[in-house]
């Protein structure tokens, strides 16, 4: 039995992390703006680095450059969506399996010992694992599927919300983790599931052998849509979970982030965490809204990055940074 304790010092530790979310640069160009925040209220102001000298360090105001992880939210979130669908026995299977392979790969490479691996499945299209190896022999999941299904499994599906939201937001906490050498005492796992709209095959697959092979899990949690939210909460379900681990979430989400809570129920095999929990594993759902005002638009040509909020989607990133921080020492 887990206990899922609140570690104030790693939950420090991971705000530093958070802080660091700077300079990971593109070629500087005097001209560049920069997405600058002063506080956690703040929901930053463009600025070159000219203004940054004259408005802020000069005057000794503290300030986050947030640039970086918003445009990697977006361009990610872009790619995916450009897809013209990533149904998981479609066309694009294997061309989006191979993006998300190259991509995650890509935001560990900060970090040689970070493994990164392809699942293969019975179709053509394979989960995606990262690996922050620790020492413990215990291991700490994150987890979001990227496949899509549109209103026919031939039709566009751009899945932006459902869930290029959730895959890029587990992304970026690689990458945070990567860039910082971050070293846990448990292995963190970022698992990229092909397959969900099918039926949970991916993640089903991946813990059903985790499973019969006795990999220890200490927890998952699996995040399905984290950019559609009209009432600015993040959501964590309390049907088909582990008590206790969502109980810690739930007490996560005002640590790491600026957003109310929230709490509902989706039912039977309502995304990949039902696999996990079929397999044996504690898991649990965090989501960007109630069911009632979820975003209207999944399964159809209209689930588009428009109509998302990046910063909502930086909060997930957040929570999603603290609970590994956190899980990693669990
Ligand atoms: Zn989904």
């Amino acid at each position: 039995m887990v206990r899922f304790a609140l570690l104030g010092a790693t939950a420090l530790q991971a705000t530093v992390v958070l802080g660091a979310l700077t300079s990971q640069s593109l070629p500087a160009r005097d001209e560049e703006l920069r997405l600058v925040k002063t506080s956690e209220e703040d929901a930053g102001t463009w600025m070159t680095e000219e203004q940054k000298f004259e408005q802020l360090i000069s005057k000794g105001i503290h300030f986050a450059d947030i640039t970086d992880t918003m445009s990697n939210l977006q361009t990610w979130t872009n790619a995916m969506a450009n897809f013209y669908n990533r149904y998981y026995k479609g066309t694009y299977a294997a061309t989006s399996a191979q993006w998300m392979f190259d991509t995650a790969k890509s935001a560990a490479k900060a970090n040689s010992a970070i493994t990164v691996k392809q699942f293969a499945h019975s179709y053509n299209q394979p989960s995606v694992i990262a690996a922050i190896p620790g020492t413990s022999g215990e291991v700490v999941v994150v987890s979001a599927h990227y496949d899509s299904i549109g209103s026919t499994t031939s039709g566009r599906a751009p899945g932006a919300d459902d869930n290029a939201s959730g895959v890029v937001v587990v992304l970026e906490a690689l990458r945070v983790l990567a860039e910082a050498k971050f070293k846990p005492a448990n292995t963190l796992e970022f698992h990229f599931y092909s397959g969900e709209e099918g039926g949970l095959q991916g993640s089903r697959g991946v813990m059903q052998s985790y499973s019969r092979s006795g990999v220890k899990v200490l927890a998952v949690m699996n995040q399905d849509m984290t950019g559609y939210s009209p009432n600015n909460v993040i959501a964590v379900y309390t049907d088909y979970v582990d008590a206790g681990l969502t109980s810690f979430l739930q007490k996560l989400v005002p640590v790491y982030t600026q957003l109310k809570l929230a709490t509902d129920k989706c039912g039977y095999a309502c995304s990949d965490h039902g696999s996990a929990r079929d397999a044996g594993y504690p898991a649990a759902y965090v989501c960007d809204e109630g069911m009632a005002d979820s975003s209207p638009y999944i399964h159809s040509a209209n689930d588009a990055v428009s109509t998302l909020s990046f910063p909502h989607m930086l909060q997930h990133a957040k929570l999603t940074v603290g609970f590994l921080v956190e899980g990693s020492y669990f």
